[in-house]
This record gives structure tokens, sequence and C-alpha cells, in this order.
């Protein structure tokens, strides 16, 4: 199988998203530019953690995890969710982008 760019609309909170507080700002986003597959959130306070285990993050980047919307983010394993003539995200009325996976 060779795998197709595949162009899929999401929320854009899954390319960038900032979240503010307790003082620090958090923010997610791919880790090294254009690595879609490789996101990770960031904390001013000095902590930097992959959401993938969350409850050992700061107490900032566990706020920002429960408050990302993320809509979407399924579609980068396979699933494109179905947001074609949408302009805004279902979900929390948010702008949305493309992203181009290979599937
Ligand atoms: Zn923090
Ligand atoms: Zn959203």
């Amino acid at each position: 199988m060779t795998a197709e760019p595949l162009d899929v609309l999401w929320c854009a909170s899954n390319a960038h998203y900032e979240h503010e507080t307790g003082g620090h700002t958090v923010t997610f986003g791919p880790s090294t530019p254009g690595a879609m597959y490789s996101v990770e959130y960031q904390c001013t306070c000095g902590d930097q953690s992959f959401v993938g285990s969350e409850s050992e993050s700061c107490e900032h980047i566990q706020a920002a995890a429960r408050a990302r919307c993320g809509y979407g983010w399924e579609a980068s394993h396979g699933a494109p969710a179905d947001l074609e003539g949408e302009d805004e995200c279902p979900k929390c009325g948010g702008p949305l982008s493309v992203v181009t996976i290979a599937i």
C-alpha cells in the first residue's frame, strides 16, 4: 500500500493551542514544526510533558489538556472527521484548520 496524502479538516486547537492558568502559559503544538504526529504541551513553569502522561504533568498542563477542544483528532488515525462545508468547529465553535496526513 502506498500512503496517499489526505487533507483533513479539524479543530485548529489540534495544531496550536494556548491556555493561561495560574500565571503560566501552556502551549500545545508540534514539538518540531510540521511534525503533526509529535505534539506536546509545554508550560512556562518549566515542565514539558507529552499529553500521553498528562497525570504526570504539572497542574497547568493538566488544566490545558482538559480545556483544549481537540475535535477531529481521531482523524489522524484513519477516520477523517466529516467537517466538509463547516466553517467552525462543531464542538468549541473555534476555527478549523486543514492538515495533510498520510494514510
Ligand atoms: Zn506548569
Ligand atoms: Zn474545537
